[in-house]
C-alpha cells in the first residue's frame, strides 16, 4: 500500500532550537533485513525498540522514523511526565482503573529516570511535582475541589493551595487556586528525545529521515522509502496518528493541533523583578480554555494554549504566527512584571485522541504489535505502551500487561463529515462554557 500522508517536518521547534545541533543517524540506504522493525521513534517505538533489544539481545532491530530525533510530537510537547489520570471519578471501578493508570505511568517514570541517568542524558529531568490551577472561583468549585477529594480517595499526597500561596510559588496572581502533586517529572522534551535515541542498545540500528512511502505486510513486513527498503518478519507499529495510512485504526483516531511557545531566558534583573527562582510546572483546570506553563531551569517561561481540530494533520506558518502573537497577550496578562521579555519560539504539533481515550495497543496481525494513540499524554502513555508492546510481541511475561490492556480499545467515529461537524461544536462549546477559567 502507498502511504497518502507523511508527518510535517518542520525546524520551528523550541526546546530542540535552544540545544546544540545534533547529527542524526544516517538515513535508510538499500536493502536491509532485521529480525524486527519499528515504525516511528517517538516515546513510543524508543521505548518498543530499546525493549525488543534487551528481551532478544541475539536479533537486530531497525527503528525508522520520517524524521529526526526530538523533532517530532516527543520532541516538542510541554515535558510533562503525568502520573496521574486526569479524571478520576468515584466508584470502585474507576478508583481501580485510577490505580492501574497510575501503576503504569510510574513504571514509565522511573524507567525513563533510570535510563536518563544511566546515560547521563542532559534533559533538564527533575521532580519538581505539578500545580493544577483554576483561574475562577467556579473553575475551583467544579473542578480543583471534586480533584482534591478524587486524590484523596486514591490515598495520594497533595497540597491545596490558595491565591497567595500560588502567587509566590509560580510569581502570577492571576489564578485563584491550585492543588499542588509532588509526582511525575518534568524536562526538555526534544533533549529527552533525542537522549533516549542516542541511547539505544547496540543491536537497535535507527535510521533518520527516512519517511516510509509503502508498506507491504503479505507474508513478511517490507517498508520502502525514497532510498531503501527495510524487511523484517515482526514490526511494532508506534507512528501514533498515523497508524491509520498503515491500514490500521481506521475511523478511530481524531487528530488535534496544540500549540507552545518559549519566552528567551529571563535577565538576573528580570528574574528579580518576577520573584522566583525555582522551576515549576503547571496544567490547567480546562485543557481547552485553559494554559499549560512552566518556569524552565534556565529560566524560560513556557505557554502551551490552544487545541484546534486538525483532521488534515497539517499546520501553517500563517497559524504559528496568530499563536506566537496569542501567547504574547496571555504570557502580558499574567506576568506584567515582565514587559521586555519577547517570545523566542512558537511551534505546533499534532496529538492524537480516541473518543473514549483508549490506547491503540496490542497485537493487530499475527506478526503485527502497535503502541499508538497516547491521548495528549505521550511522555508516560507512550514510554509504558511501546515496553509492553514489545513484552507482548516477544512472550515476555509482565503483570502490567494484564492493566494495559484493561485500557480498552479506541472505539469507532461517526463518519465525517458528521464528525466534523460534532468536534468543531463540541470545541466551541468547551471554550464557551469554560471562558471563566482562560
Ligand atoms: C504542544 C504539545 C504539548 C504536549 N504536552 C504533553 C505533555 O506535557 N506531556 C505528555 O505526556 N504529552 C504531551 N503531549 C502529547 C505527546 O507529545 C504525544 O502523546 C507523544 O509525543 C506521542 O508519542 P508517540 O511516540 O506515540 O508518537 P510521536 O512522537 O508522534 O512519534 C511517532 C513517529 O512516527 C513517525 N512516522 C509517522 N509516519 C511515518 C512514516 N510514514 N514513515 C516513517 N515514520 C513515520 C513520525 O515521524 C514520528 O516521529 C503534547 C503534544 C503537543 C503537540
Amino acid at each position: 500500500m502507498k502511504i497518502g500522508r507523511l508527518p510535517v517536518v518542520d525546524r520551528t521547534n523550541g526546546w530542540s532550537a535552544i540545544l546544540s545541533e545534533r547529527s542524526p543517524n544516517a538515513p535508510l540506504k538499500g536493502d536491509i533485513a532485521a529480525d524486527w522493525i519499528v515504525l516511528g521513534a517517538g516515546y513510543a517505538g524508543l521505548a518498543a525498540a530499546r525493549r525488543l533489544a534487551e528481551n532478544c539481545p541475539d536479533q537486530t532491530i531497525g527503528l525508522i522514523d520520517a524524521g529526526s530525533a526530538g523533532e517530532n510530537a516527543s520532541g516538542r510537547n510541554s515535558g510533562f511526565a503525568i502520573d496521574l489520570p486526569h479524571n478520576v471519578g468515584s466508584s470502585l471501578d474507576e478508583l481501580e482503573g485510577s490505580h492501574r493508570f497510575m501503576r503504569l505511568a510510574r513504571s514509565a517514570i522511573d524507567q525513563l529516570g533510570e535510563i536518563v541517568s544511566e546515560n547521563k542524558i542532559a534533559c533538564d529531568w527533575s521532580a519538581d511535582g505539578r500545580y493544577h490551577t483554576a483561574v475562577s472561583e467556579r473553575g475551583v468549585k467544579e473542578v480543583l475541589e471534586p480533584y482534591a477529594k478524587e486524590l484523596e480517595a486514591l490515598g495520594e499526597p497533595f497540597e491545596w493551595m490558595d491565591k497567595a500561596q500560588v502567587k509566590e510559588r509560580i510569581g502570577s496572581d492571576h489564578f485563584t487556586a491550585a492543588v499542588f502533586t509532588p509526582g511525575g517529572a518534568l524536562m526538555n522534551p526534544a533533549a529527552l528525545t533525542r537522549g533516549l535515541a542516542d541511547a539505544l542498545p547496540d543491536n537497535v540500528t535507527l535510521y533518520e529521515n527516512s519517511p516510509v512511502v509503502e508498506a507491504n505486510f503479505e507474508n513478511a513486513v517490507h517498508l520502502t522509502t525514497g532510498e531503501g527498503t527495510l524487511r523484517a518478519p515482526k514490526m511494532i507499529l508506534a507512528a501514533n496518528g498515523y497508524s491509520e495510512q498503515f491500514g490500521f485504526f481506521k475511523n478511530r483516531f481524531l487528530h488535534l493541533v496544540a500549540h507552545g511557545s518559549l519566552t528567551r531566558p529571563l535577565s538576573d534583573a528580570e528574574q528579580e523583578a518576577y520573584g522566583v527562582s525555582a522551576p515549576w510546572g503547571l496544567t490547567p483546570a480546562n485543557a481547552f480554555a485553559g494554559i499549560t506553563m512552566r518556569y524552565t531551569n534556565d529560566r524560560r517561561i513556557l505557554i502551551r494554549q490552544g487545541l484546534d481540530y486538525c483532521p488534515s494533520q497539517v499546520f501553517t506558518a500563517e497559524e504559528q504566527r496568530r499563536v506566537k502573537q496569542r501567547h504574547k497577550a496571555l504570557f502580558d496578562q499574567r506576568f506584567p512584571m515582565l514587559p521586555q521579555v519577547e517570545i523566542e519560539h512558537t511551534w505546533s504539533g499534532i496529538v492524537c485522541l480516541s473518543q473514549n481515550s483508549a490506547p491503540g495497543f496490542g497485537q493487530l496481525a499475527s506478526n503485527i504489535w502497535s503502541a499508538v494513540c497516547q491521548n495528549a499524554v505521550g511522555v508516560t502513555k507512550g514510554t509504558f505502551g511501546g515496553t509492553l508492546a514489545a513484552d507482548m510481541a516477544t512472550g515476555r511475561d509482565n503483570p502490567l500487561i494484564e492493566d494495559m490492556l484493561s485500557l480498552g480499545e479506541p472505539s469507532s467515529l461517526p463518519p465525517r463529515p458528521f464528525l466534523d461537524i460534532g468536534v468543531r461544536a463540541r470545541f466551541m462549546w468547551e471554550l464557551w462554557s469554560n471562558r471563566h477559567e482562560a
